[in-house]
């Protein structure tokens, strides 16, 4: 198949979308930008281009900020009551879900994803968080203290703590769940009363600039939101530094993220990050195989692995090694591979080229050091980035593919012989985003949940995000949160309050 001809079965509405070149969203106005430069976005399973978008770059994100820093200093947004804020981000939630078939059409699209698991999964709960945070306006509140002050036992205080938003936020956000991903970062921006200036990756803009539209429709006043497409080292590295910059929200690589944290600090940035995991997925020896082996393949091959979570290092008790083996071997044979516009095909493009060859060079390099690869191990097709589901086994601690993120469709399986060492195994990693076991026994739950250092453990699934659960790492996997209530903790600041009578 050709781009031409996978656009060919898409509606009007995606069709007329990728029709003509896209502009950045700056100050409620679709703009060129300041260099007029533009850059290409790929479709993945082709490599063709899809459409040309507007290259942001230090002079647009210095527009940008000064756009939501008057929104958020002089401007209606965090002056607006608390039910009007709730009312825009409900009116952006229903034109997403309106929206959610071309919304899904064009991630599909743009990053390789398939389009049913992106209507049913990264759409749905990119909605359902809006939704979930249009309800937060109305109910952050302070504390009333009860002040002793025992230097002025004269005097009467009243004490107590208001939550203010944190003020001009810049949100980086990465190329494996592009809405998803905005809708975590817009939703608890908005609902504090902070203003934004997003970045999506430069792989995958094209939804998020979508949902620049849908902000506009559902009347969020000028320079609220402000989306400005561009390269990580030229607009993202221009937004970590920026002095009107309050705080900076970045998923994405821990690479990344640790030189986003040192350009942040010079600025004293507020900082969240969401980075990278390599999350074991723990059978124990009393698993229920027909639940832990499907649970385990869909653990790394969802989304072609191109998950932080992804359930990358799985560990296998000696008496069950060869069966699971050749459970997960058959399970991942039999995934169908092909462009993800077609829902049937389960294992979709990675996102890039240069994706592609880092996944296959890890591949080579699990061979080298004696890995046995099991399933797949190749590549599929001869265009796009199209990479077999892969699982290597009889891998061990000191293997590369066992100590880097991969961040595909490849699974390194190591065995284990003692219940009371998995936790400790698990734990070998620098990361600690998620973490699955695989158990019909409650004592071993009690037991082995606490002993892991990682931000998500799972039981008996894996990979199951929800609105209302925190999600965000220990370790080098980063701090703060992304959804639940907690998401919101790192929008706000705490102002103490003391008035003497
Ligand atoms: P991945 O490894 O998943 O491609 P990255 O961490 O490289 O993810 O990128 C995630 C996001 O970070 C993207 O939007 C990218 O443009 C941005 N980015 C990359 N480098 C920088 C940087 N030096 N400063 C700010 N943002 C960056």
């Amino acid at each position: 198949m050709t781009t031409a001809e996978n656009i060919s079965n898409l509606s009007d509405t995606t069709k007329d979308f990728i029709s003509s070149p896209r502009k950045m969203l700056l100050n409620g106005q679709w703009v060129t930008s300041a260099s007029g430069k533009m850059f290409d976005t790929l479709d993945p399973a082709t490599g063709e281009v899809i459409v040309q978008v507007a290259e942001g770059d230090k002079e647009d994100i210095d527009r940008a900020v000064a756009a939501a820093r008057k929104a958020f200093d002089d401007g209606p947004w965090p002056a607006m009551t608390s039910t009007a804020r709730e009312r825009c981000m409900h009116r952006l939630a229903d034109l997403m879900e309106e929206n959610a078939d071309i919304l899904a059409e064009l991630e599909a699209l743009d990053n390789g994803k398939n389009v049913a698991i992106a209507r049913a999964v990264d759409i749905q709960v990119a909605i359902d968080f809006i939704r979930y945070m249009a309800g937060w306006p109305t109910k952050i509140t302070g504390n009333v203290l009860p002040l002793s002050v025992p230097y002025a036992p004269d005097a009467k205080f009243l004490g107590y703590t208001l939550r203010e938003p944190v003020g001009v936020v810049g949100q980086i956000i990465p190329w494996n769940f592009p809405v998803l991903m905005c809708s975590w970062k817009l939703g608890p921006a908005l609902a504090s009363g902070c203003t934004v200036v997003l970045k999506p990756a430069e792989e995958t803009p094209l939804t998020a600039l979508y949902m620049g539209e849908l902000v506009c429709q559902a009347g969020f006043p000028d320079g609220v939101v402000n989306i400005i497409p561009g390269y990580g080292h030229t607009a993202g590295a221009a937004l970590t530094v920026h002095p009107e910059v309050d705080k900076i929200s970045f998923t994405g690589s821990t690479e990344v993220g640790k030189i986003i944290v040192k350009a942040a600090a010079d600025t004293m940035k507020n900082v969240t990050m969401e980075l990278g995991g390599k999350s074991p997925a723990i059978i124990l020896p009393d698993a229920d195989l027909e639940v832990a082996i499907p649970g385990a393949a869909s653990a790394i091959f969802f989304n072609q692995g191109q998950v932080c979570c992804a359930g990358s290092r799985l560990f296998v008790p000696d008496n069950l090694y060869d069966e699971v083996i050749a459970g997960l071997a058959e399970a991942a044979d039999g995934m169908k591979i092909g462009c993800g516009l077609d829902p049937e095909n389960m294992i979709n493009p990675l996102v890039s080229q240069i994706q592609f060859d880092r996944v296959m060079g890890y591949i080579e390099s699990g061979r080298a050091e004696g890995a046995e690869v099991v399933a797949g191990g190749g590549r599929r097709g001869d265009k796009g980035y199209f990479v077999e589901p892969t699982i290597l086994a009889n891998t061990n601690r000191d293997m590369k593919v066992v100590r880097e993120e991969i961040f595909g469709p490849v699974v390194c399986v190591q065995r284990y012989q003692d219940i009371d060492e998995v936790a400790k195994l698990a734990n070998d990693t620098v990361y600690g985003l998620g973490a699955s076991i695989w158990t019909r026994d409650v004592g071993n739950i009690i037991n082995i949940v606490p002993k892991i250092r990682s931000g998500t453990v799972w039981v008996n699934c894996h990979n199951i995000l929800d609105v209302v659960m925190p999600f965000g790492g220990y370790k080098q996997s980063g701090f703060g949160k992304d959804m639940g209530q907690q998401a919101l903790e790192g929008y706000l600041e705490t102002k103490s309050v003391c008035i003497m009578a």
